[in-house]
Formats: structure tokens, sequence, C-alpha cells
């Protein structure tokens, strides 16, 4: 038996319900009603007998875990901190556009990355998280939000994807699947630091996924010294993104997260010009967030726009992200495992 409905595809809780001896199409109405209309319990699924809803309660639970804490920003998004079977911790965030939402996804508890400017490198890597345990990431925040349609997904949380891609791409079926929450693929963003067997798999199992890379540095010096575990080069990892736009014609999204002092001098900008031209894409400027006991400053808003305009001068589509949810520690570096008094 799965640990959960939402450890399963679709197609293999309907295998499940034949096997029990359930009828079929029964199967179909929990996911619906699971994914659709958010129902948190099997007797609120009003369509399934009385005897069905009380066996499945016994047998098979609906979701994992549990929202253990939920912190808001002043600017409407939402970090929620999920407690997973194990004891474990992670977070994700919700943030709302109108009618609509984005939710940024952790893969791992922790990051075997270690990123000298991230909070959730910190606390080191403990395991990856499961398909269930991403895809309960947009369930929660879905069940908070019935008005908002989650049409955005993207995994730059916790963890580094490509590093637990099996499960990262069973998550995107079952988010993608038609009768759930039917979140396009070119509506989902999977984030790494160059790992090359995973940039490859991502092409081959899910050419329409965006894929984002972060950068961060322009030299392999600089990029040692920030990502201190990153297993590939510069010069492997252009190449690797160059095989992937040839295979999927997909432009990439090179993220880089900009610190004072440290990769925000014109010079900088220069080379990552030079660096990223034989790769279609475009470069998210991120201003550095600050994070509590952290080494590095966030760029002046001076310094922010210069950089922005050099690369634009250079023909590079480049534009400054805008902070969401620092002041819960909720924007991009800042969320951890462990789980403290404050966001
Ligand atoms: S920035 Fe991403 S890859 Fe780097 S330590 Fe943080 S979570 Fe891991």
């Amino acid at each position: 038996m799965p640990a959960s409905v939402t450890a399963c595809l679709r197609a293999e809780l309907e295998q499940l319900f034949a096997q029990r001896g359930w009828p079929v199409f029964h199967a179909r109405q929990v996911w619906q009603w699971l994914y659709r209309r958010h129902a948190g319990t099997y007797p609120a699924m009003s369509e399934l007998p009385r005897g069905l809803q009380a066996t499945l309660t016994h047998a098979l639970p609906l979701t994992g875990s549990t929202v253990r804490a939920l912190h808001q920003s002043a600017d409407g998004s939402e970090k929620r901190v999920l407690t997973l079977a194990d004891g474990e911790t992670i977070e994700s965030v919700w943030i709302p556009m109108g009618a609509h939402a984005t939710v940024c996804l952790s893969t791992q508890v922790g990051c075997p990355i270690g990123c000298t400017f991230c909070a959730s490198g910190a606390g080191g890597f403990v395991r990856n998280l499961s398909a269930a345990e991403i895809v309960e990431q947009v369930w929660h925040a879905g069940a908070a939000h019935p008005r908002n349609e989650i049409n955005n997904l993207v995994f730059m949380g916790m963890g580094e994807p490509l590093l637990n891609w099996a499960q990262v791409a069973r998550a995107i079926q079952i988010l993608n699947d038609d009768f759930g929450l039917c979140i396009g693929a070119r509506r989902m963003t999977v984030s790494t630091v160059g790992v090359l067997r995973g940039i490859a798999a991502l092409a081959q199992d899910a050419p329409q996924v965006n894929l984002a890379v972060s950068l961060h540095a322009a030299t392999d010096a600089l990029r040692r010294t920030l990502i201190p575990h990153c297993p590939t080069s510069l010069h492997e990892l252009m190449d690797a993104l160059a095989h992937y736009y040839a295979a999927t014609r997909r432009r990439v999204t090179f993220e880089y997260v900009l610190l004072r002092g440290i990769n925000d001098s014109w010079r900088d900008a220069q080379r990552l010009a030079a660096l990223i031209k034989r790769v279609p894409g475009k470069v998210n400027v991120i201003p550095y967030n600050t994070i509590v006991g952290g080494a590095f400053a966030a760029p002046s808003s001076e310094n922010v726009r210069s950089f922005v305009e050099y690369l634009c001068g250079e023909h590079v589509t480049a534009i400054a992200r805008r902070r969401k949810g620092d002041d819960i520690a909720a924007a991009c570096g800042q969320l951890r495992r462990v789980l403290a008094d404050g966001p």
C-alpha cells in the first residue's frame, strides 16, 4: 500500500483500486476531490459511498505532511513550514499574482551544494524528498487559497532539484495531470547549479519544463568560493547548456545573485555577457537577500541598475527580479530546514 494518495500517479491509484476490488471510477473521484476541490478527508468526498470512505480512511491517507507554521509577508506572499512523516521540516513559498499564484518548492531536506550565501545549504544535507512530499507543498498552498489558481511552479526552494530528478520528475507528472492540478509543464521551472546528467535528463524526460541555471559568477575561481560543492566547471556547464538548447529549443534562464563587492562590478557583468553568449537565454539579476549571520551584503539599487544596464548594452536580455517575502525569510536563498522562533 502506498504511503498516501499523493505518492501515486493517477494510473497507479486506479490500479490499486482495481486490485483491492474497489470500483475504479472512485479512484478518479478521489483524485479530483483531492486536487481540484482540495478535500482533506474522505468524508468530505460526498460522491464516495460511506463504506468506502471509512475503508479508505483507515487504509490510505490522502497526504502525509502537516503545516507546522505559516508566515505571511506584507507583500502578500506566504511561507509554509511543513512537518514530514519522519519529523523533518521543509519550507515552501506561495506568491500571489492577482487571481493566480506561483509556488516555490523545496526538493530536498537541506542541500548538499552549500552555497555560501544561502540559508538552505548552511544546515547541510539530510535526504531527498519523495514525489509526494513535493506535491503536497502545492496541495497545502492550494487548499489554503482555493480561489487563487496555482499556475506557476518554480523548483527553487531548498535543495538541488536535479540531484533528486527521479522524484522531481514523478512530482511533475502528478502536478501536470489533466484530471488533477493540471499545471502546464511550460509553467514549471527547474533550477540547478549545473548537474550535467540532470540537465540531459530534463531535456529528455521533460523538454517542455523550463530550465534555470544558478550561475552567480562568471569565473570558476569565484564560482568555487560561492558554490563550493558545484559538480561542474563553467566550460562543461556551457557545453551542456548548448546541447540542452539544441535538443529542446528552449531558452535558459541564468540566475545571478548580486552580492555587494563580490560579483557586482562592470567587469563581472562583462565576463558574464561573454560567458553566456553561446546559449540563448536571459539573465535574472537577483539582489542578495540578507540572512541573519550571513557574511554578504545586499547591493545598492544603483548597483543593481547599472549591472543590468551593462548587460542590456551587451545585447543580453536581463532584468532585476523584485524581492518577494524577504520580511518573512521566504525570498531566494532564505529557506531553511530548522524552524526558528521567528520567520
Ligand atoms: S542556493 Fe540552492 S543549490 Fe545553493 S545551497 Fe541554496 S538551495 Fe542549495
